[in-house]
């Protein structure tokens, strides 16, 4: 094939190959454990499963709404009311998208712009930049310390301009494991009032939080939600990460922006499984019992590592794991995790990669997001080190 890579410049031309998608590739090479990508290894409820065979039974395989099933968007609506007491409209507030990643994409195409700033705190799931970088716009990224990974909210307020656009937050959060606190929401909170900024807040994480703490979503903060995008995905609450289904919450004049780009981005997300979720939403056990699910699995594989010179950090929320390998060696942590995929049959993400130029803390991170077979076998590998 001619290729014109000279003529026709990248838009992106810093991205590579998600560190997903490397980890991933270099377990199966070398058939390690695999804890890098953020999946659980078992399926979700048969019930779920079942309710999406009779939607499709039922006739259910075209078109959804463009917004999505309307059935679902008002069990969402509910759920939220219940949980966070803000009442969202369901016909104009709530949409239903092909996971968060599409809502995030789209809600960033919708409002950035050339020039546009847009926050992020580092360490950050990878999907925000490039979307930011796409769209022309800037990320002004704020790196949180390696102790406890918390926001220095006066150091936030420093960097907000006139160009600043939007802020991107994400509690409990990926790769650190922590959570935002009462005090942080209100924080931001009180940061942007009398400001135009929006605010996407990336609660996929919602119902995997541990120790009895409790979920701040920006839903519960009324000035804060009045700019906000909530997002959503099942794929995290239901162990369906492979069907991607989410949705975004937003005020009806955001949303209204927001449905501009996603009915000629996407249209709709799949219909049957739109239906099935509408059912299995209306049991709040078939989400609640979450953290108890996942905490239960956390205490294994930190019990199991109770003898190994990796350094367990605090767990709050998410199904990632952090471990400081420093006691071990000072490898960059790109190279160690991919020796230790080759010698120890074991994969996990680097730190650096979500981090402000690569800043490497000697970190790993480990999805707890499996079987406890597969948990004792990795504590067995990692306590070998
Ligand atoms: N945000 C965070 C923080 C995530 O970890 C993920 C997980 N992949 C996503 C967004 C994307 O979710 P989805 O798979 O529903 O697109
Ligand atoms: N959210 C998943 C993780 O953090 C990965 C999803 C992806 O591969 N993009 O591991």
């Amino acid at each position: 094939m001619p290729h014109y890579k000279d003529q026709i410049p990248s838009k992106l031309p810093e991205v590579k190959t998600t560190i997903f998608t490397r980890m991933g590739q270099l377990a199966h090479q070398y058939n390690a454990l695999n804890l890098s990508q953020g999946f659980p290894n078992f399926d979700p409820d048969p019930k779920l499963i079942k309710l999406v065979t009779k939607a499709m039974n039922a006739g259910y395989n075209q078109y959804a709404p463009m917004a999505g099933v309307l059935e679902l968007r008002e069990v969402i609506a509910q759920k939220i009311d219940t949980l966070y007491g803000q009442q969202y409209q369901p016909d104009s507030e709530i949409t239903i998208t092909i996971g968060a990643t599409q809502a995030i994409f789209t809600i960033i195409t919708a409002f950035i712009g050339h020039g546009d700033e847009v926050i992020v705190f580092k360490p950050a799931y990878d999907c925000y930049e490039p979307a930011i970088e796409v769209n022309g716009g800037i990320p002004i990224l704020i790196q949180m310390n390696n102790k406890d990974f918390k926001v220095d909210w006066a150091d936030f307020r420093s960097r907000l301009t006139n160009r600043t656009k939007m802020v991107i937050i994400n509690s409990p959060h990926n790769p650190s494991g922590t959570i935002f606190s009462d005090q942080d929401m209100l924080q931001l909170q009180q940061s942007l009032t009398k400001t135009n900024i929006i605010v996407i807040s990336d609660e996929v994480y919602e119902h995997i939080i541990f120790d009895g703490n409790a979920h701040h979503s920006a839903s519960k903060y009324p000035d804060l939600a009045s700019r906000t995008f909530v997002c959503g995905s099942f794929g995290k609450t239901f162990h369906i990460t492979g069907w991607k289904m989410g949705y975004c919450a937003g005020p009806a004049e955001l949303m209204h922006e927001f449905r501009k780009v996603h009915q000629y981005n996407v249209f709709s997300a799949d219909h049957a499984v739109q239906r099935a979720l509408a059912n299995y939403l209306k049991e709040p056990q078939h989400y609640l019992g979450l953290n108890q699910f996942y905490q239960e699995k956390r205490d294994l594989f930190q019990s199991g590592l109770s003898h190994s010179r990796l350094k367990i950090r605090p767990c709050m929320g998410t199904y990632f794991q952090l471990l400081d390998y420093s006691e071990i060696t000072q490898e960059q942590d790109e190279a160690y995790a991919e020796r230790l995929v080759r010698e120890k049959r074991i994969a996990c993400i680097p730190i650096s990669s979500f981090n402000t130029n690569g800043l490497d803390n000697h970190l790993l991170r480990f999805c707890f997001a499996k079987t406890n077979d597969t948990l004792k076998s990795a504590s067995d590998i990692l306590c070998s080190l």
